[in-house]
């Protein structure tokens, strides 16, 4: 893939020889140490300079990312790749009990319209295919969906994790059950307590998933949920610190991609923006891909304490949201340094209670100088693509 990029990408021959990396002495992950990593604005700013000579561009599949962290990207793949990356979700999603060949349900924010290959195989297994789409839940779409899923009876359930445990929760509330064989949830912010919910409602374990839509899948657990195994024949995953030096197992640091699969438009040591945890464990299953503990978040959902350190999202909503009574959905959003805008939809328990100890909750993580202004809603609004986010830091 180097000296593919090097020989027939104008922005990684530069990038190498800036760097004065030989492509061809390159052997390990680690001879690349020195080449500069791959960003969202080095992709928004030289789209056309990274793709690759080998291929007509209108050859190759265009995915375009959506701008939740103000970037908004035009990802191309060579067809070969495509089909490599459908192969390893297929192969990731049977680890879920789910079998090639059953339906599916997809719980999801404006389900896609057939134009990337990828939605034309969509559309081509349309009839196997029942959504949910989480932009409009009412008790409408829940009926409707129940009804499909009735006669469908679908293998998969699958969707972004806070989207599958709101179905699951308004069906706990009614009393009704699903049976898939498994449960793909695709958003790195699985909270504990919506997985008992989604568990409980499905009677089955979720499998969790980490991926993005310019590497494709990076790592997903198998059905010992005994980690995430990264999806190495497909990716080199980095782990970096701060200092770009690779993380011992177990430390939080950077989330860095070097894909194999796509010749169209390399992505050599691509900068995703999150954050996650290596692992030096064996997973029992045998397989042999190695593990990776966690997705700690995605960079831009940190918060920031008064002292400097950063917070993840995740960790401050599963102190608060699953410890206090009366919280049903929350977002935390960082608007100033010391000024937090807490969303919450209140549950039946809620009262002032709860909001004295969210606000004492909140400053004792990030500072007790940081004034917490909490507004009750209705719902907690999604982006465009149906994620939800629980902490948006803006500083
Ligand atoms: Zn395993």
């Amino acid at each position: 893939m180097v000296c593919h990029a090097v020989a027939t990408s104008p922005f990684y021959r530069s990038r190498f020889a800036e760097a004065g990396i030989d492509p061809t002495k390159v052997a390990k992950i680690e001879d690349l140490s020195n080449l500069p990593l791959l960003t969202k604005d080095d992709i928004r700013a030289h789209t056309d300079d990274i793709l690759s000579t080998a291929f007509k561009k209108q050859d190759l599949a265009l995915s375009k990312t959506g701008g939740s962290t103000g970037v908004a990207l035009q990802i191309y793949c060579d067809r070969k790749g495509v089909e490599k990356r459908a192969g390893a979700a297929l192969r990731a999603d049977e680890w879920s009990g789910w079998v090639l060949g059953q339906p599916l349900a997809a719980i999801w924010g404006n389900p896609p319209t057939p134009k990337t290959l990828k939605n034309k195989l969509r559309r081509w297994v349309k009839d196997r295919i029942i959504y949910l789409d989480t932009m409009r839940i009412d008790d409408q779409a829940i009926a409707q969906f129940l009804g499909q899923w009735r006669q469908m009876n679908p293998g998969l359930l699958y969707g972004h994790a806070h989207s599958i445990f709101i179905l699951c929760e308004i069906l706990k509330d009614r009393g009704i059950a699903l049976s898939p064989r498994g449960i793909v949830a695709t958003s790195m912010m699985l909270i504990e307590q919506e997985r008992q919910v989604i568990e409980e409602v499905c009677g089955i374990k979720v499998t969790n998933r980490y991926g993005c839509e310019e590497v494709s899948l990076i790592a997903c657990e198998c059905e010992q949920h005994h980690g995430m195994h990264l999806n190495t024949d497909h990716n080199i995953v980095e782990f970096l610190r701060d200092d770009g030096t690779p993380c011992a197992p177990g430390e939080d640091g950077r989330i860095v991609v070097t894909e194999l699969v796509n010749f169209g438009m390399p992505m050599i040591r691509y900068e995703v923006g999150d954050r996650g945890v290596p692992s030096d464990r064996i997973c029992p299953c045998g397989r042999g891909l190695p593990l990776m503990e966690h997705v700690t978040g995605r960079v831009a959902d940190f918060l920031v304490a008064t002292d400097g350190h950063k917070v993840a999202g995740i960790s401050i909503i599963e102190n608060t949201l699953t410890r206090l009574p009366g919280i049903k959905q929350m977002q935390v959003v960082q608007e100033e340094a010391l000024r937090l805008q807490v969303n919450l939809v209140p549950g039946p328990e809620y009262g002032p209670e709860t909001e004295v100890r969210l606000v004492a909750s909140l400053q004792e993580y990030l500072g007790t100088e940081v004034g917490v202004q909490v507004t009750q809603v209705a719902r907690i609004p999604q982006e465009e693509s149906g994620k939800y986010r629980f902490t948006i830091c803006r500083i």
